[in-house]
């Protein structure tokens, strides 16, 4: 799994990316108007796990430091509950920066080291594209893969055991519609690239 090297992308590069990630959120201007109240944080049931709290989040960003922002913990322990949103009085959508800093995360491989939830993340999107769903024995399957090879044995009886009592599928199972997914997919592939 790649680690984090935030050196190896200039801060224009990734302010640019981001950008263009964060305007793809409604409303996103409004992260101008947060007044660093710190409602988002106490309003937060995972804030106690984060090194960097969500209102520090917001400021770091707007003072231009991603590269800080990127190699937290915060963005991948986010619940995304929107008790932030909810709560913000100036109406913040901190829960969908989170998203688009874990996907300039993820594009650019920059994320703590030895962080799980980057792997986490890039194999439920690649079962959602296949699938149109989430299918969980191959989601777990490809994460343990592409993370922790020796933990998928670990995992193994854990797995026969919910088979058994029907909490997993062994066969994933697609949604009708599943081309018109690809084809969005696609256009957001192309959009990233131009
Ligand atoms: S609750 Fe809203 S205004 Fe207050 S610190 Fe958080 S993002 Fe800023
Ligand atoms: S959406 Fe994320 S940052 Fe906001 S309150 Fe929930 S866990 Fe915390």
């Amino acid at each position: 799994m790649a680690s984090t090297d935030v050196s190896a992308t200039t801060a224009e590069e990734l302010s640019g990316l981001f950008l263009r990630e964060l305007r793809l959120v409604p409303e996103w201007e409004k992260i101008k108007a947060c007044i660093q109240c710190g409602t988002c944080t106490a309003s937060c049931p995972t804030s106690w796990a984060m090194d960097i709290k969500p209102r520090e989040i917001i400021g770091l960003f707007r003072a231009r430091r991603l590269d800080k922002v990127l190699r937290s913990n915060t963005i991948w322990i986010c619940a995304s509950c929107y008790s932030c949103v909810v709560r913000c009085p100036s109406g913040v959508k901190v829960s969908d920066l989170m998203y688009a800093l874990r996907s300039v995360g993820i594009k650019r491989g920059l994320f703590p080291k030895g962080e799980k939830y980057p792997a986490l993340a890039q194999a439920f999107a690649k079962v959602v594209d296949k699938y149109g769903r989430n299918a969980e024995s191959e989601m777990l399957t490809r994460f343990y893969l592409g993370s922790n090879p020796l933990g998928l044995g670990k995992q193994l009886s854990l797995g026969f055991q919910m088979l058994r009592r029907g909490r997993l599928a062994l066969l994933p199972k697609g949604i009708r519609g599943r081309e018109d997914i690809g084809k969005m997919m696609a256009e957001l592939e192309r959009e990233d690239r131009g």
